[in-house]
Formats: structure tokens, sequence, C-alpha cells
């Protein structure tokens, strides 16, 4: 039987990430698609690529972690800077998200009016500084002196924010903005949404600073496709895809690990599965550590397009619509586009990826027949929004259409739900940790702390590196 120092199971980015950082040890990483990057990653389809879910790519500029990383792997993403981040357009409302605080605040003023617009966003902005501006954040709980270094985070995360800290998110827009109009709640929510999983009510001040400050920070289009970035710092990986793990044992002196094709020995593991899923992969005690986090509900809905069109787009939309959108909890939609020269994905059109929120729920219950005309009305009622706010786009342009759902997600990367959940104070306690209490077992990806996308994961990637790396 083959015998690791490290097998990792996974190739989302917290998956890749440990694994191009830890290349030089004797490690093996498991991957059950064919594709590499999970929820980052890019699929051929009909002959056309798609981005299966992460589109923008943020995080890769100086003092932040993305960067340091990179670095350390010694690897130059093939990325070019989205001059305008995100338009965001609701009714006849058009917010260019750009990183000249200036400029934004020109348009924040003139669609959603308010005299502390400066005040409430330069908050927003500067604590998102201070945040990716402290050095060695740790979160871990598992033995006295672990509690001891995470509280040093906080201790400076309390110095750096004082109070600010402990303000609900909707408390601070009450005292800085008032009562704001349904409209100016509605384009924050979708913001939020898409960054953090949550609207404003159930986030702290510091996740909606976060979250609202994405694109301040250079937001980047990846050529050829998100998933290239997981397979280039795979590159010196020993990557079995297509090979799941079924079950894993612990023993001795690490773990049996049973695969759909062999059976291996690991000392250390990492899972990449969720904090949900990892519980169907082991027995007894470990299985009831992973039982006891509780189920986020919350999954994507996304539609996949090729759209035989030679019109110039911007990467990045968001429409806010005035109901949500049927079978979902959003009544907003991000839409990428991939950039006309780029020739593996834009290969005979435009490719696009169109995401919203919804809850794993919804189609779990739902019975074959009834899922798919449910599915169609969802795809077709974004579909008609689409075409009536690009509409120098025609139907017949659009050559071809299909759509995910919850259990799509499941079919080929193992997870209905996508997303963690958001980190306040009330849920801080129960936020799953890298380390778990057996020895040689790590959690890394977006249902661990840090949270989710680029940026939150490759937090979480470097305290496990850490971690790993004071024990190896
Ligand atoms: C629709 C959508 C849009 C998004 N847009 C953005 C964006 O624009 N920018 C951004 O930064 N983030 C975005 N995100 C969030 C981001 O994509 C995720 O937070 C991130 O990719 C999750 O990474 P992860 O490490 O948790 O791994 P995951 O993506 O969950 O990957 C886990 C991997 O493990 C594999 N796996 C699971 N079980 C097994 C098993 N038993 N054996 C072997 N392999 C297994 C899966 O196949 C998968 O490849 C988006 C997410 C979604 C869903």
């Amino acid at each position: 039987m083959q015998e690791y120092d490290l097998a990792i199971i996974g190739s989302g980015i917290g998956g890749a990430l440990i694994a191009a950082l830890n290349k030089n040890k004797n490690h093996i990483l498991f991957e059950k698609d064919s594709n590499l990057g999970g929820c980052a990653s890019t699929f051929k389809r009909y002959g056309n690529y798609y981005n299966v879910g992460a589109t923008t790519f943020v995080g890769y500029e100086e003092n932040h972690i993305i960067k340091k990383i990179f670095d350390d792997i010694n690897y130059v993403p093939n990325i070019e800077e989205s001059k305008i981040a995100i338009r965001t357009i609701q009714d006849k409302k058009v917010v260019d998200r750009v990183r000249n605080f200036e400029e934004f605040l020109i348009q924040i003023q003139e669609y959603y009016p308010n005299k502390n617009n400066r005040i409430f966003w330069g908050k927003i902005k500067k604590i998102d500084e201070r945040f990716w501006q402290i050095k060695n954040i740790h979160f871990a709980k598992y033995s006295l002196k672990s509690y001891l270094k995470s509280l040093l985070t906080f201790k400076d995360l309390i110095k750096t924010f004082e109070m600010d800290l402990f303000k609900s998110a909707s408390s601070f827009i009450k005292d800085t903005l008032g009562d704001i109009s349904k409209e100016y709640q509605n384009f924050i929510d979708a913001q939020l949404l898409i960054t953090v999983q949550s609207k404003l009510n159930d986030v702290s001040l510091l996740s909606m600073a976060l979250g609202l400050s994405y694109p301040f920070h250079k937001v980047f289009y990846v050529n050829n496709g998100m998933g290239t970035i997981i397979e280039d710092i795979l590159k010196e990986v020993n990557v079995h895809k297509k090979e799941e793990i079924l079950n894993i044992k612990s023993l001795e002196d690490g773990y049996l690990i049973r695969s759909s094709k062999d059976e291996y020995k690991a000392k250390n593991i990492v899972l990449n599965t969720t904090i949900y899923d990892s519980k169907n992969l082991f027995d007894e005690k470990i299985k009831s550590y992973y039982e006891k986090f509780e189920f986020s509900d919350q999954s994507a809905f996304t539609l996949y397009l090729k759209i035989d069109s030679k019109k110039e787009f911007l990467e990045h939309y968001q429409i806010i619509l005035k109901d949500d959108i049927p079978n979902c909890i959003s009544n907003s939609f991000f839409i990428s586009f991939s950039k006309l020269n780029d020739e593996k994905m834009s290969q005979n059109g435009y490719s696009v990826t169109i995401s919203t929120h919804t809850k794993v729920t919804t189609w779990k219950a739902l019975l074959n027949e009834e899922y798919k005309k449910q599915k169609e009305i969802t795809q077709n009622f974004i579909l008609e929004h689409f075409l009536d706010y690009f509409d120098t786009i025609k139907q017949e342009q659009i050559i071809k259409i299909f759509s995910a759902t919850s259990l799509t997600f499941q079919r080929f990367i193992g997870r209905e739900n996508c997303g963690g959940k958001a980190i306040n104070l009330k849920t801080i306690l129960q936020t799953p940790t890298c380390k778990t209490p057996f020895k040689g077992l790590y959690n890394v990806g977006d249902t661990i702390f840090a949270g989710q996308g680029w940026p939150g994961v490759a937090l979480g990637a470097s305290i496990l590196d850490k971690e790993l790396n004071e024990e190896f």
C-alpha cells in the first residue's frame, strides 16, 4: 500500500493552495471530478469552456495573502485588471464599482443620495484596509495554547477596530446613514450576497466592510478560465483526478484512506470537503465531531450561456430586480462575460456564467419532472431579464444555454451547499477551525474560518499551512 505524509482531499482553492505550498513533502491530492478547482474550476461542455462559479479574482496585490502565497510558490497568474470591477444596475440606476473612491462616491451620491455617504463608505474602506494589514491572524480552538494564540489575533482586531468590531452592520448603517431607501438597501444586500453570502441584517460591521470593499481592491479577469490558476499551481503536485475518497479510518499512526480506485495510508489528512460533507467519510468518533456543525442551507443557481456576439461588454454586471427570482432567495443575479480576445473561453462566442442564490432544500424537495419544470422556470426568468437589460443581444444569438442547481453541484463536486456562514459575534464560536481535535486531521475551504472566495479561503489556507509546518 502506498504511504504518504500528507493526503489532500479535494482540489478546490483551499486544497490546491495547501498542496502547492507543501509540494516538497511526500504528498498526494485526490480530486473526484475530472476538472480541478471545485467551485473555481473551468469545465468543457458541447465543445465550449465555462467557469463553474468563481469568475472574479481579488487579492493579488501587495500586503495581501494571495500575493504572498503565490510569491511563496513562485507563481505569477495570467490575469488582467478589470477597469470597472462590477457594473451594478438597479432599474435606471447604474453604479460602476471602480477602485477610485471619489469616482465611486460621485455615482453613489447621484443614485443613492445621503449626506453621510462619504463617512459611511470611507469607514467601510478603512476597516477593510486595516483588516488586511493585520499580520499573523490565527484561529484555533483545540488547546489552551491555541486559544491564547487566537486571542492575540482578537486583541489585534480589537486594538485596531475598538468598539466597531462589536457593531452589527444594520446598527452602523442606522447610525451613519439613518433610514435608507429600499433601493439603497437592495444595492447593499446584493453585493453582500455575492461576497459574504448574507444580507446586511445578518452580518457584523467587519463582515460588511470586507464584503462591500471587494471592488476597492484590484479585481482581475483570469485569462483562459479560473480553472487555469488551479491547474497551474498543481503542476508539480501528485494529483489523482477522478478518484473519489469514500471512507477514512483512523489508525495508530495515521489514517487508512479508501478511494474509488485503491487504498492508501497517510500520516496527515487535509479535507477540502465541506464541513457538512466530511462526516460522510468517517465512522463514529470523527463522524460525530463533524455532525455537530449545523448545515447552512445556501447554494447557487447558475446559468451557462454561449453567445454569438462581437459587441463589447464589461467582464461583470450585477442586475438587481424588484422581486425575488423564482426558487431563489435573491432578487439579483451576477453576470460574468469572457473577454472576446480570450482564445480558450471565447471560442465560438462569449462564455457567460450567471449566478444567484438559492436554498438546497428548495431543489431537494422536488421530484423528477417537477425539478426539471422548476429549473426551467428559474432559467427562463433569469434569461428573460438578462435579455431585457442586454438589448443588443437577441435570443437567437444564444447558441447554448444550460443551468445548475445545488443538485448539480452535489453530482460534480460533492457539495450541495455553496458558501459558508457569515462570521459575527454570535457565530464565531461555532465557526470551524482548520485543526480538528484529531491528530493529523485538518480542514480547509470556504466552510472553515476565514470564509469564502479567494481571499477568505486563502487566509484559511495560510493559517493551516503554519499549523502543518509546526507539526512536520
Ligand atoms: C456561483 C458561485 C460564484 C462564485 N463567484 C466567486 C468569485 O467570483 N470570486 C471568488 O473569489 N469566489 C467566488 N465564489 C466562491 C468560491 O468559488 C468558493 O468559495 C471557493 O472556490 C471554494 O473553495 P474550497 O476550497 O472550499 O473548495 P471547493 O470549491 O468546495 O472544492 C472542493 C473540491 O473537493 C472535491 N471533493 C469533494 N469531495 C471529494 C471526495 N470525497 N474525494 C475527492 N474529492 C472530493 C470536489 O470535487 C471539489 O473539487 C463563487 C462561488 C459560487 C458557487
